[in-house]
């Protein structure tokens, strides 16, 4: 007897260990992937796009859809991921404890057909997975399902490789799920090009249906602390609220349609999209909070999580850059000069912490001092090129900055850095260019992780530099990130940032020597702005950029005080 994909999965189907869920596939747990998942076995839709959120059973769907292609509907199914190892890794830890738990499955496994992480030959069909690029052993094989996971990490030019694989069959369907990024990319584009189907929920009161947008979400919160989160009927005349109450949640999936928005579509071309609100295991709070908190770091220039966030969670494609505003350059404050604070002992007034940032060079040192105050404003004290280690030390001595707040550039002769470290217990700095975050395990009082946070810069690494010697500390930095929040304190739009009037013009000049502009990623091959890299004689930028990297170290730049009464 045909079973069709959510009759199967009912039957068949558990969740792997990973899942939120655990034991058989339920269709009530998110009764919107009925469609997407009927469209798969109807003869007659030939491609469906998916743009989606994230955590939104992406890949769970993925996997439910080939296993029961492989035993309901067989032909050789090709499930191609941004990269190799990351196809590898999904196999190794989610796919094949799936497909054990199945009994059809099992029952199609053949005991000749070879059985690999990434090629699995079952007696009805092979499966077969590879990354986006990568050269397969199958290549010349004619492929029924292509499954597209997550194309917009993918290098440019792979998605169309991959979607010519499956060109001459009559029967061959293609599948794309994916978040958003960019506007026009081709996961944009495949969505666009399809039917756009978007989940249209009734109102209880108005009876009025709308899409679900974030727009209409709203929160009371002071700082963090959420006091309320509610999401607003779109109509205005009307005042119903839904709560991130089970009831509420529930109504949203269950008194929802898909309404089609391209009526000139090709009737087997679907397209779906849906954010963060509807899947009921994402709580709104944690979508509010990831809204504060990425407020919060734009609020100081770091741009990244609001991308993320419209990107990821409101499911909107765009970079949310405003590049035009990054090319505003410094604006001299000419309020004090650098001998005000010459004097040992003399502070600025309210001064909380200074740091000392220290940029080495072929037989030299940069140093640069900054006092900060705990609100985040700060004044330059202190910017020159400095001859000799004796120097550096008596200088950052005659300054009174303590060894704990002086931070030191190891990207360059690491060793003499991490030597001079562990002698005056100062810390070393390593910038990652192509790192956005860095993942902080917070636990709990017994020692157990209860959440990850991601920050701008790395736990501590211990270096060993002899025998007997202290460990040096070794701080990394995603160095975009602290580019972007260093770029809009000096455009002196950010919270004041001074600079003596009197500094000189080498300061000025090394510090607006670096700029964004266009890069290809490497890997990826998508082409996005970002800083540029190997300008050379830019060390006040540097040292400027490790203040800040230190500023947010100690809290005093990009903790969430502040967010807007209601979203925007
Ligand atoms: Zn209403």
């Amino acid at each position: 007897m045909f079973l069709d994909p959510i009759q199967w999965a009912e039957s068949y189907f558990y969740f792997d260990s990973s899942s939120t869920y655990q034991g058989r596939w339920r269709l009530d747990r998110a009764p919107w992937l009925k469609d997407v998942m009927l469209a798969f076995a109807d003869p007659k839709v030939k491609s469906g796009v998916c743009r989606c959120s994230a955590q939104s059973a992406k890949t769970q769907t993925g996997m439910i859809l080939a296993l029961w292609s492989v035993c309901e509907d067989p032909g050789p199914f090709l499930w191609v991921m941004p990269a190799i190892d990351e196809a590898k890794t999904f196999s190794e830890t989610r796919l094949q404890e799936s497909m054990e738990a199945c009994e059809p499955v099992q029952a199609l496994r053949s005991g000749r057909g070879m059985h690999t992480a990434l090629e699995m030959h079952f007696v009805s069909a092979p499966l077969i997975l590879t990354g986006a690029g990568s050269s397969s052993k199958i290549s010349g094989k004619p492929i029924r399902y292509l499954f597209l996971d997550e194309e917009k990490d993918m290098r440019k030019g792979a998605v169309a490789k991959a979607l010519k694989r499956v060109r001459s069959k009559w029967d061959s369907k293609v599948w794309r799920m994916s978040t958003p990024k960019g506007e026009d990319d081709s996961i944009d584009r495949a969505f666009m090009e399809g039917d756009q189907r978007h989940w249209h929920v009734e109102c209880p009161l108005c009876h009025e249906a709308h899409q679900l947008e974030f727009d209409y979400m709203r929160y009371d919160a002071g700082g963090l602390n959420i006091r309320d989160i509610w999401y607003e009927c779109p109509n205005p005349a009307c005042v119903h609220q839904w709560r991130d109450i089970p009831q509420d949640r529930a109504w949203m999936n269950n008194r929802g349609t898909w309404v089609a928005h391209n009526q000139d579509a090709d009737p087997g071309e679907r397209s779906w999209t849906w954010n963060a609100i509807l899947p009921v295991w994402v709580s709104w709070r944690d979508i509010v909070l990831e809204w504060i908190k990425a407020c919060a770091a734009s609020e100081i220039g770091d741009k990244e999580p609001l991308r993320v966030f419209w990107n990821e969670t409101a499911c909107r494609p765009g970079s949310y850059r405003d590049t035009k505003a990054e090319k505003e350059l410094v604006r001299l404050s000419g309020t004090y000069s650098v001998k005000d604070y010459e004097a040992k002992g003399t502070r600025i007034d309210n001064e909380f912490l200074r740091f000392a940032t220290v940029d080495r060079g072929k037989g030299h040192y940069w140093l640069l001092i900054r006092a900060w105050r705990a609100d985040g404003t700060s004044k330059l004290l202190f910017y020159e090129s400095i001859g000799t280690y004796k120097r550096l030390r008596e200088t950052i001595g005659a300054y009174e900055v303590s060894p704990h707040l002086v931070f030191c550039d190891a990207g360059y002769e690491k060793s003499a850095v991490l030597k001079e470290c562990c002698e005056n217990g100062w810390i070393a700095l390593h910038g990652l260019p192509n790192v956005d975050s860095f993942i902080h395990k917070v636990r709990n009082a017994l020692g157990k992780v209860i959440r990850e946070e991601r920050k701008v810069f790395s736990q501590f690494e211990f270096y060993s530099v002899g025998r007997g010697l202290p460990p040096v500390r070794l701080v990394n930095l995603a160095t975009n990130r602290l580019k972007d929040i260093t770029a809009y304190l000096r455009s002196s739009r950010g919270k004041a940032w001074e600079i003596p009037g009197d500094i000189g013009g080498i300061y000025l000049h090394q510090l607006v020597r670096e700029a964004r502009e266009e890069v290809r990623n490497s890997r990826t091959g998508a082409v996005t702005l970002a800083w540029q890299q190997g300008v050379k004689g830019n060390h006040a930028w540097d040292c400027e950029v490790y203040q800040v990297a230190a500023a947010m170290m100690a809290g005093i730049l990009g903790a969430a005080q502040k967010p807007e009464p209601a979203a925007a």
